[in-house]
């Protein structure tokens, strides 16, 4: 069973690279972000409450965020393993994660670390969000969110450093040349 964890800043590119794996491995995939925006979309409570956050470039509480996940884990059918993306977040989540796994007999094969520069990030956040209509893609937010992965995410690298978990990808280039790292890394683990 692969329990990826795809890594990294905002706009390192967690998403375009996840759906261009997740076939080819067999695998599901959560991203975070996008449960929330679905919720925000419908307008349910969870929504409502998702977007006070989101709008301002916060996280979501750990708790809440936890009991999403772990009700998104256990609604999915038998797969070959779970690409997770955008989460976990903080230091809390990963721990929890952790917990979450062994409860069911399994571990984070890998956590993949998508590295950007920050330039270049906010770069492509603002292209997005010209294109995507993303709210929290605009600048001012942008510097939020940037702020909040230096600050409570990115601890994140050396806490799987310390697992034994972490790879580093070169995140800017073509997106085959990231694609093949990410598929070599997570091969490397499949067949380990
Ligand atoms: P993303 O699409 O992954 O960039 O997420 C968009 C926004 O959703 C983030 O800026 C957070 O406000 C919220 N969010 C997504 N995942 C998490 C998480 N694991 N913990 C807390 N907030 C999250």
């Amino acid at each position: 069973m692969l329990n990826i964890v795809i890594f990294g800043a905002p706009g390192s590119g967690k998403g375009t690279q996840s759906e261009r794996v997740v076939e080819k491995f067999g695998l599901n995939h959560i991203s975070t972000g996008d449960v929330l925006r679905a919720e925000m979309k419908k307008d349910t409570g969870l929504g409502q409450t998702a977007k006070k956050y989101i709008d301002q470039g916060q996280l979501i509480p750990d708790e809440l965020m936890i009991d999403i996940l772990a009700g998104v884990l256990d609604s999915f059918e038998a797969s070959k393993g779970v690409i997770f993306d955008g989460f976990p977040r903080t230091v809390a989540q990963a721990d929890e994660l952790k917990k979450m796994l062994a409860a069911r007999g399994q571990e984070v094969s890998v956590m993949l670390d998508l590295d950007v520069p920050e330039e270049e990030l906010i770069e492509r956040l603002i292209k997005r969000g010209q294109i995507s209509g993303r709210a929290d893609d605009n600048e001012e937010t942008i510097k939020k969110r940037l702020l909040v992965y230096n600050t409570q995410t990115s601890p994140l690298i050396q806490w799987y450093k310390n697992e034994g978990k972490y790879v580093h990808i070169k995140g800017c280039g073509e997106l085959e040349e990231i694609t093949e790292q990410i598929v070599n890394a997570i091969t490397a683990v499949k067949n380990n």
